[in-house]
């Protein structure tokens, strides 16, 4: 029985590791955490992450082929293969800091997989990566080999949380980067043999190490750019009275650019996009790069600037006041179906309105008070300037106010922003809102989910992103 195991039981482990088990009865897969929080939850009925379908195959495969431990070196020593799926963030000090990915989880996972080794292994990048970390994991390891092979892998996740499980079972693609010596391709064949159990072989990509490290970047930075691309056009749009919705349509049209991912928005957020870019511009300036660089780094300010005019809109509107208004924020999460905040622009929206001393009334269903509070009181870094963390924010906890549904949020509200895409705030009833809330009652779409003439029709003020604005 080929036994797994992957260290990291996080957003991409876990449920990645579950799918594994799931498709392949006949492997073994232990999910390895140093946090012991996160592992208690995975064997509990409430997971630690909020994945639509995860319960299920979870339930599903839990304690028959599926495990989660926080024995990370038993299980590190008796598995074949090992995937490495520990957090990559942006590095906050010393070189590099504010874009270089931080790689201290991966040394160390790296440097414990050399100490309790006993047979030979294939190590498989799961995090996102700079490239070349592979280079550097295979030195770790092989100085440190005690006579034991290792094949060092890059196997990117592309998952999009949300909907990840639907990701996992129907990949697009799984990419697999490996040496081209012989050992290297047997390497290779072992891992494509596990995804072979349920991805067609056409759909399964074979290449080189640096080629696979630099796809996921590269990916990220294609699909962060195309978000900074429309958002820019509906600053644009809003100055000319186009409408962002009918030119995204236009344009994406031409199949050469489709119709996916063309939706202007209060701007991306979530763990990856703006770290993986940040990175991809580190990589570029290391290699003399500038230009390449500076390009990259544009997308991720189109990205701060649809934030802060997001901001700017609604204290305009207001009357250039948020000062003591009461304002609705329904969602937090910086997406729909998940509870993960990492970088939501929900973060910058906020702080924003707080910076005004406005008082927020936020809701969303999977996110908790603890989590939004803590988030609201992060000092932001500032990456032109990562030797000079910014003051802590202006958020006093006592002008947030946490509840537990849309209409306790817009009850007595002067405004009622949305963040986050949740269908559910598709679905509300705008007269009820409007009747609790105060007069002029205004609505600031930042994901263009509600239908605004219906709402102006029942009395509301509304402004969408890159749309006209209300008469
Ligand atoms: P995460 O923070 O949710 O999980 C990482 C886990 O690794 C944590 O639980 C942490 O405790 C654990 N860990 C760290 N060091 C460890 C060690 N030495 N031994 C054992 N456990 C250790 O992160 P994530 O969102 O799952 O992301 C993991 C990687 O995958 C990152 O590189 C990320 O960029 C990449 N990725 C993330 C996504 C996503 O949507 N979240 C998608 C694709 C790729």
């Amino acid at each position: 029985m080929v036994k797994i195991c992957c260290i990291g039981a996080g957003y991409v482990g876990g449920p990645t590791m579950a799918v594994i088990a799931l498709k392949c009865p006949s492997v073994e897969v232990a999910v390895v955490d140093i946090s012991v929080a996160r592992i208690t939850a995975w064997n509990s009925d409430v997971l630690p992450i909020y994945e639509p379908g995860l319960d299920e195959v979870v339930k599903q495969r839990r304690g028959k082929n599926l495990f989660f431990s926080t024995d990370v070196e038993k299980h590190v020593s008796e598995a074949d293969i090992i995937f490495v799926s520990v957090n990559t963030p942006t590095k906050t000090r010393g070189l590099g800091a504010g874009k270089a990915a931080d790689l201290t989880y991966w040394e160390s996972a790296a440097r414990m997989i050399a100490d309790v080794s006993k047979s030979d292994k294939i190590v498989v990048e799961k995090s996102t990566v700079p490239v070349k970390t592979a280079e550097a994991i295979e030195r770790i390891l092989t100085h440190n080999s005690k006579g034991i092979k290792y094949q060092i892998l890059s196997n990117p996740e592309f998952l999009a949380e949300g909907t990840a499980i639907e990701d996992l079972f129907n990949p697009d693609r799984v990419l697999i980067g490996g040496r081209e010596t012989t050992e290297g391709q047997e390497a290779i064949k072992a891992l494509k043999a596990v995804y072979a159990h349920w991805v067609p072989e056409e759909r399964i990509i074979c290449t080189n190490l640096w080629s696979a490290e630099l796809s996921k970047l590269a990916a990220n930075a294609f699909l962060a750019q195309r978000i900074s691309s429309v958002n820019a056009m509906s600053a644009l749009c809003e100055a000319t009275g186009a409408d962002v919705s009918q030119v995204s349509h236009a344009v994406g049209k031409d199949t050469r650019i489709g119709p996916k991912f063309l939706n202007a928005s209060v701007g991306f957020g979530g763990s990856c996009f703006q770290k993986d870019i940040l990175n991809l511009v580190y990589i570029c300036e290391c290699n003399g790069l500038t230009e390449v660089a500076n390009y990259w780094k544009q997308v991720i300010k189109v990205n701060d600037y649809q934030k802060n005019r997001f901001v700017n809109r609604i204290v305009s509107s207001m009357f250039n006041t948020v000062s003591g208004k009461k304002i609705a924020v329904l969602g937090f999460a910086f997406k729909k179906d998940t509870g993960d905040t990492r970088e939501t622009p929900a973060i910058d929206v906020c702080n924003g309105l707080l910076g005004d001393n406005a008082r927020l009334n936020i809701y969303d269903p999977e996110v908790t008070e603890d989590q939004i509070k803590r988030d609201l009181s992060m000092k932001k870094f500032d990456w032109d300037h990562p030797f000079h963390l910014q003051p802590m924010s202006p958020t006093s906890t006592k002008q947030v106010n946490v509840v537990w549904d849309a209409y306790e949020a817009a009850k007595d509200a002067h405004g009622l922003c949305i963040i986050t895409e949740w269908d559910e705030f598709k679905k509300l009833d705008y007269k009820k809102i409007f009747d609790s809330m105060q007069k002029p009652a205004f609505v600031f779409d930042g994901r263009n989910i509600v239908n605004a003439e219906k709402l102006r029709e029942i009395g509301f003020i509304v402004y969408s992103i890159g749309k006209p604005l209300d008469p």
